[in-house]
């Protein structure tokens, strides 16, 4: 399959013009564009333009309000809930950083409730803006039923990611960002389209059996990372990102959609925590950055992160690639 190779700004206009002609007003259209370019600049392709047709499919179905105006509310001395307003999860998400990191600063730390939105995507982009600002990020959130639980053959979880930062004094912080299933959905959609197979450990099918067919595993369950620890982790994503800010659990968002296969509408719960607040943040840092000495002191380690701000690097002096398929597809699409 031939590539098509774009500038990270080439490829921000492309995905932007498109959400303005197909229902995105101009924040809304900015701020999912940003969050897509971001995801190709980092190479992590499975949030990336890959995503922009169900964007669209979603704002032209009527479900997600492409002019969306998200609200924000102090619900107690460190909760916030930011209200998405039925719109993409990357405007609300926005809107909600600066509240959050105020309300973190005052209290030393703040729980945010972001709900009534479509799409959220990958936790580290909004962990990652957390320790830019000097503070440690956690970011969860639930999806459509695509995991079974521990033992069981129906999905019911969704893949549920964790996100968690660390600032570091020099450079970029430390940012780990992972599905609680053994891989990403997205990563099993691409190797079905790129004619790929996947591990054993990613899902089995229908029936419970085990394959290494992308399809079968999309027709069946996927697995949680570990068995049952991945999918006690999943539950407990679950219960924070769902019934405590009031929104949906994983299948209800799926009956939500009712077979109208748009993105899932949910909420995501974050939390900030200022080191400021519990003594010198200097020394609370530099404290970290023993542990990431130690850990970088043995062959074959990495930190958690370093990989995207690589591929950032690179990207920004190579550019990017997209299959011509999908360039194809975008380019009709804005028409
Ligand atoms: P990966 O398994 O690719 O990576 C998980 C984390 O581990 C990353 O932070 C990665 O850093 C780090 N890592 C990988 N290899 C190493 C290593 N050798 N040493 C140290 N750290 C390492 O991610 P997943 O497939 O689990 O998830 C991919 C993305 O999909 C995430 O962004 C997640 O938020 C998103 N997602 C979203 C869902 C949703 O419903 N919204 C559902 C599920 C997943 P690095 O990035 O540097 O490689």
């Amino acid at each position: 399959m031939s590539d098509i190779n774009m500038t990270i700004k080439q490829a921000y206009d492309l995905t932007f013009s498109c959400l303005r002609q197909n229902g995105c007003n101009e924040e809304n259209a900015a701020a999912a564009a940003f969050r897509l370019t971001q995801a190709e600049a980092d190479m992590c392709q499975a949030h990336g333009l890959f995503r922009l047709p169900w964007y669209v499919g979603g704002v032209k179905s009527g479900r997600v309000n492409g002019s969306s105006k998200p609200s924000v509310k102090r619900l107690a001395a460190a909760v916030v809930k930011v209200d998405g307003d039925g719109g993409f999860a990357p405007l609300a998400q926005q809107v909600a950083h600066s509240p959050l990191a105020d309300c973190a600063r005052e209290n030393g730390i703040a729980v945010l409730a972001l709900t009534n939105m479509f799409h959220i995507a990958a936790m580290w982009p909004e962990v990652e803006a957390l320790a830019e600002d000097g503070l440690c990020g956690i970011a969860v959130t639930a999806s459509y039923p695509y995991v079974a639980p521990a033992g069981g053959l129906r999905a019911l979880f969704g893949t549920n990611p964790m996100g968690f930062s660390w600032p570091r004094p020099d450079g970029p912080p430390m940012v780990f960002d992972q599905a609680s299933s053994a891989i990403a959905r997205g990563e099993i959609q691409i190797a079905a389209r790129d004619g790929r197979q996947v591990p054993f450990s990613a899902g089995i099918g229908p029936e419970g059996q085990s394959t290494t067919d992308p399809e079968v595993v999309l027709q069946g369950a996927q697995l949680g990372f570990g068995g049952y620890k991945g999918a006690s982790l999943a539950m407990m994503v679950e219960l924070l990102a769902g019934p405590l800010i009031g929104e949906f659990l994983s299948f209800e968002a799926e009956a939500d959609d009712a077979g109208l296969g748009g993105p899932p509408k949910g909420g995501e719960l974050m939390i900030a925590i200022d080191p400021a607040r519990f003594g010198d943040a200097k020394e609370i840092i530099a404290h970290g950055e023993t542990l990431f000495q130690e850990v970088l002191k043995q062959e074959g380690t990495r930190l958690p992160g370093d990989r995207r701000f690589q591929s950032r690097e690179i990207t920004r002096h190579k550019g990017i690639n997209i299959p011509a398929s999908l360039y194809e597809e975008i380019v009709s699409l804005r028409g």
